[in-house]
């Protein structure tokens, strides 16, 4: 796997044991052992993870872990505490300074590696999605430092009521949504609805060498409903083998039974924060891609939609034999609507438009503004003939009911010329399909010549 590493410890013989395996595990590395120099290494070249050994004497390095959280340049690298004193209250002041995980001496490499993994897993991934959005870096991070969400849905998959019950009580004692219990079996066989936003995996009971849970974990991640589902699985203690291998096959945390509450807590919340971050990030990419596409004044798609989608119709039009008709179509005399009522009023004409347009043509039908005041309708399954009546039937849509501006405005009357072109019986390539919106539009000025609030069929054929 590949990832930078910062490794902060005073004590140089730990740095350089740590950097070693590092190396071996082909991770590109930096050591040091003051604050001071670390901050130097995170501004030179962020780190993806850190390696911190929180029980250092010196400095504050609860402080410096909270301050890197807190700050949205550093908030994303994932931090695990190495060497903290194995007790309750270390591994939660730990956590609670933003450590991801916290691994106690003597390291279990296995497991070392495993949590590092995991970790860059779910790093590398919110990357993605932040690339893809630049303003979802800043929203990603509000996100992170929101409080737990009361919505979320968090779901219990136990094989065995006792150490199921005292799980959930476990958890129920410090979160504000309830845990729901699942049976093991039944989530198995059967698609779960509503689908958790964490699923905590009791693992506990069994002696099968984890294998029962390594088959839970493949099949939630492999399911699609379940797949961005974060996966907490809780084991028995001293199992570090067993919970890498879970790490690997793609659990967000693994901790065994002996944990605290309040650390069982920290962590469950941690990971349901994780996930609506996520969500959110993902929501933010599709609709950042949804609006790239549309108008946002009709919410008509835009000229960037167009062109791919005529190259998928023409080219279904081929394999079905059957034509299909692109239409240009522009309001006439817009410009003296606006003259005449204001900019405002023209606004309202071209929603109103739009919305005649979209609420008269087919689903299969693909309506868009390519400029200020022009439309293009591209209908599939269309012959020169259908295309004429369609057109004729749009162009009435306008003239035949006046436009309403307002109470107390008055009514106004507005008509649109369209030009026809249909065509997609051969092959078009991306040229021959910019020929055919050629000839709508060619189309168009002879429906605009010849007197306006008219239908011009393109007498010629686009291939
Ligand atoms: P024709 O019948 O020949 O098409 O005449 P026209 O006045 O419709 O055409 P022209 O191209 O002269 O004017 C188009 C006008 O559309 C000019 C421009 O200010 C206006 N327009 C373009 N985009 C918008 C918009 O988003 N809102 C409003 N209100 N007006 C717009
Ligand atoms: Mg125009
Ligand atoms: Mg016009």
């Amino acid at each position: 796997m590949t990832g930078r590493i910062l490794i902060v410890d005073t004590v140089p013989t730990n740095r350089i044991v740590l950097k070693v395996k590092m190396l071996a595990a082909q991770f590109s590395v930096d050591a040091c052992g003051s604050r001071k120099d670390a901050e130097e290494v995170i501004a030179r070249q962020k780190p993806d993870l850190i390696l911190i050994n929180l029980s250092d004497p010196i400095e504050d390095r609860h402080g410096f872990c909270r301050e890197l959280k807190e700050n949205p340049d550093t908030a994303a690298i994932a931090i695990i505490s190495v060497g903290v004193a194995d007790t309750a209250r270390a591994r939660f002041a730990a956590l609670d300074a933003g450590a991801d995980d916290v691994l106690p001496r003597p390291i279990n490499d296995a497991l070392l590696l495993a949590r590092m993994r995991s970790l860059l897993r779910v790093r590398h991934a919110r990357h993605e999605l932040m690339l893809r959005d630049g303003t979802s870096r800043a929203l990603g991070f509000e996100e992170a430092r929101r409080n737990f969400d009361a919505t979320a849905r968090i779901a219990l998959l136990s094989r065995h009521a006792i150490s199921g019950d005292a799980l959930a009580a476990q958890l129920n004692s410090g979160l504000s949504v309830p845990v729901t219990r699942l049976e093991t079996d039944t989530v198995l066989a059967n698609s779960v609805a509503p689908v958790p936003d964490l699923f905590v995996i009791d693992g506990t009971q069994d002696n099968d060498g984890g294998r029962a849970v390594f088959r839970l974990i493949s099949d939630l991640r492999s399911r699609a409903e379940t797949r961005l589902s974060t996966l907490f699985v809780i084991l028995p203690h001293n199992e570090p083998e067993i919970a890498a291998m879970v790490l690997d096959l793609g659990a967000d945390d693994a901790v065994s039974l002996d944990i605290s509450d309040d650390e069982m807590v920290l962590r469950a919340r941690a990971l349901v924060r994780q996930k609506l971050l996520h969500d959110k990030l993902r929501d933010t990419v599709r609709d950042g891609l949804h609006a790239a596409v549309t108008d946002p004044l009709t919410g008509l798609y835009n000229r960037r939609y167009v062109e791919p989608h005529l190259s998928r119709m023409a080219e279904q039009a081929r394999v079905s034999q059957r034509e299909f008709a692109v239409m240009m179509l522009d309001i006439d005399h817009f410009k003296s609507i606006n003259d005449r009522y204001g900019h405002a009023a023209g606004d309202k004409v071209l929603i109103e438009i739009a919305n005649r347009l979209r609420e008269n043509l087919r689903a299969i039908d693909l309506v868009a503004r390519i400029g200020g005041e022009e439309f293009m309708v591209a209908m599939p399954n269309t012959n020169n003939e259908q295309g004429h009546i369609a057109a004729d039937r749009l162009r009435k849509l306008i003239s035949a009911r006046p436009f309403s501006l307002g109470p107390d405005k008055p009514q106004l009357n507005v008509t649109m010329s369209v030009g026809v072109a249909v065509g997609g019986l051969e092959r078009l390539n991306r040229v021959q399909i910019d020929t055919m919106c050629n000839l709508a539009d060619e189309a168009l000025y002879a429906a605009k010549s010849a007197g306006r609030d008219k239908v011009a069929m393109s007498q010629r054929l686009a291939s």
